[in-house]
C-alpha cells in the first residue's frame, strides 16, 4: 500500500508509544467526548459527521447570554464581543483554515443556503453557456440546489446538468476524466461545482488542477468544503477558486446545525456586475444604520451577508477556532493526521486483512482522515457490522448503500482510539456473522 510506514506495529503498547510522542496529544482534553451506555468513553470516530464539543464552548455561549442579560440591546455595540461585528471574530481563523484572505471569508447562514446565494452570483447562464458539471454521487443537497438553480434560470437539468462518474468498477473520480468532461463541454460550461473531499469515499479532489482547467474553458468553479475544512490543508486564494462554501459542525466542531461559511475570491469583491441577492447585513457596515435604501455593498465577501447572524450559534465555533489556532493550524494537524491515516491502514492490513475493503484512495495526497470501509463478500452484512461497532462503543457512521465511515480526527483522537477501533471491528466482523 502506498505511503505505509512499515515501522508501525500492532498492540496497545505501540499505540501508547505513538500517543506519548504526539505533540498535539493534550488537545484531546479540551473536548468532551461522548460516553457509551455503561459510562465508559466512546471511541468517537464520527467527527466527519458531528465534531466533538470543545470544553470552552459553554463558556463562550454563556458569555453572550450574560451580556444579553446585562446589556440587553446595548450588547450589539458595547464591549469587545459586540454582536454587530461579532462574525468578524471568526474571520481570521477561518481564513487561515481555507487559505483565503480575511476579505474573502465570512461565517454566515448554513452550507446549502450559502451555496444557493453563491450560485445566484456564479451561475449566470447564457443561451450558449448554461451547463453545470457536478458529480453523479454528489451530496443530495448540492444536487438539489444545482437542479433548482438551473430551472430557476430558465434551463432544464436534462440539457444543462453534467454528471461526472467514476469508471465502471471504480469508486473514485479520475482527474483525467474530469478534465475530459471540462474540455468536451468547453464553451457551453458555465460552472464546475465539486467537493473538496468527497463525503462518501473520502477522496480529496485536486482543486487547483480542476480550477485551472475550468478557467481555461471560461467556466467558473466552486467547491463544497463540508468534508475538507478542518480536515485537509486548503489554499483557495492561491488556487484561484471562484467561490466555496462549508458547514462548521463536522471537522470544525461548531455544533449541530452550526454556522456555515463562504469564500469568494477577492477579484469579485468590487464587482457590481454579478447578480446578487441583497440584505442589510451586506451593506457597508459604517453606514448600515443610516437606514438608506440605496445599497452600498461591503467591499468584501461580507456583501453576500443578508441578515444579522445568530450570535449563539457563532459562539461555540469561536471556541473551536481558538483551539485550532492554538494547535498551530492545519500544518501540524495534517502531519498528525497523515500518521494516523497510515497507522489505521497498517492495522487494517495487519488485523482485518481482506475481510474489509477501503474504498478511500490509498495515496495520502488523495485522502483526508476519513476511511470509507466496505465489508467484503462473503462476510456479514455491513449494516450489522456497523450496529455491532456502535454497541461496542465505537461512534462511526453508516452511509447507504454499503459504507462504514470512520474518521480519526487529529485534534481529539488518539492512536489508542484507532487501535481500539480495529480490535472492536475484528470482533464485530465475527459477532455480526452469527
Ligand atoms: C454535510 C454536507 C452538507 C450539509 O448541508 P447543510 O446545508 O449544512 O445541511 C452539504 N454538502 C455536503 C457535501 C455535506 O457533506
Amino acid at each position: 500500500m502506498t505511503g505505509m510506514d512499515l515501522s508501525f506495529s500492532a498492540g496497545t503498547e505501540a499505540a501508547t508509544a505513538l500517543d506519548a510522542a504526539d505533540p498535539l496529544a493534550a488537545f484531546r482534553h479540551e473536548f468532551h467526548l461522548p460516553e457509551g451506555p455503561d459510562g465508559s468513553p466512546q471511541t468517537y470516530l464520527a467527527g466527519n459527521s458531528l465534531g466533538a464539543v470543545p470544553r470552552s464552548a459553554a463558556g463562550c455561549v454563556n458569555a453572550e447570554l450574560e451580556r444579553w442579560a446585562r446589556l440587553g440591546v446595548a450588547g450589539h455595540f458595547a464591549g469587545e464581543s459586540a454582536w454587530e461585528p461579532y462574525h468578524e471574530l471568526l474571520t481570521d481563523s477561518l481564513a487561515r483554515l481555507v487559505g483565503g484572505r480575511p476579505s474573502e471569508v465570512v461565517a454566515m447562514n448554513s452550507l446549502t443556503v450559502n451555496l444557493h446565494l453563491l450560485l445566484v452570483s456564479f451561475y449566470d447562464p447564457t443561451p450558449t453557456r448554461h451547463k453545470v458539471l457536478i458529480e453523479a454521487g454528489a451530496f443530495p443537497s448540492d444536487h438539489f440546489a444545482v437542479e433548482s438553480q438551473i430551472r430557476q434560470r430558465g434551463h432544464e437539468p436534462a440539457g444543462s446538468l453534467i454528471l461526472a462518474c467514476p469508471r465502471a468498477g471504480e469508486e473514485t473520480l479520475r482527474l483525467d476524466d474530469l478534465l475530459t468532461l471540462i474540455a468536451t463541454h468547453g464553451s457551453e460550461l458555465a460552472l464546475v461545482l465539486l467537493p473538496g473531499v468527497q463525503y462518501y469515499t473520502g477522496q480529496v479532489l485536486p482543486m487547483a488542477e480542476i480550477t485551472a482547467a475550468a478557467h481555461g474553458v471560461g467556466a467558473r468553479v466552486g467547491f463544497d468544503l463540508a468534508h475538507a475544512v478542518g480536515n485537509v490543508p486548503l489554499a483557495l486564494h492561491d488556487w484561484n477558486v471562484d467561490f466555496a462554501v462549508w458547514c462548521s459542525y463536522k471537522y470544525l466542531n461548531g455544533g449541530p446545525g452550526g454556522i456555515g461559511g463562504a469564500f469568494v475570491h477577492e477579484r469579485y469583491a468590487g464587482d457590481r456586475s454579478l447578480p446578487k441577492l441583497l440584505g442589510w447585513w451586506g451593506h457597508r457596515a459604517e453606514t448600515r444604520f443610516e437606514m438608506g435604501t440605496v445599497f452600498d455593498p461591503a467591499p468584501t465577501v461580507e456583501s453576500w451577508q443578508l441578515s444579522n447572524p445568530p450570535i449563539l450559534a457563532m459562539a461555540p465555533l469561536r471556541a473551536s477556532l481558538d483551539v485550532f489556532d492554538r494547535a498551530g493550524g492545519m500544518a501540524p494537524l495534517r502531519a498528525k493526521s497523515e500518521q494516523q491515516i497510515q497507522y489505521l491502514d497498517f492495522l487494517l492490513a495487519e488485523v482485518i486483512g481482506d475481510r474489509v475493503e477501503t474504498i478511500t484512495p490509498t495515496t495520502l495526497a488523495e485522502r483526508g482522515c476519513q476511511h470509507s470501509l466496505r465489508v467484503r463478500e462473503p462476510g456479514p452484512d455491513g449494516r450489522a457490522v456497523h450496529q455491532a461497532l456502535q454497541q461496542s462503543g465505537v461512534a462511526c457512521d453508516w452511509r447507504s448503500p454499503d459504507v462504514i465511515r470512520v474518521a480519526p480526527v487529529p485534534l481529539y483522537n488518539t492512536f489508542a482510539d484507532i487501535g481500539r477501533f480495529v480490535d472492536i471491528l475484528d470482533r464485530a466482523l465475527g459477532d455480526a456473522a452469527r
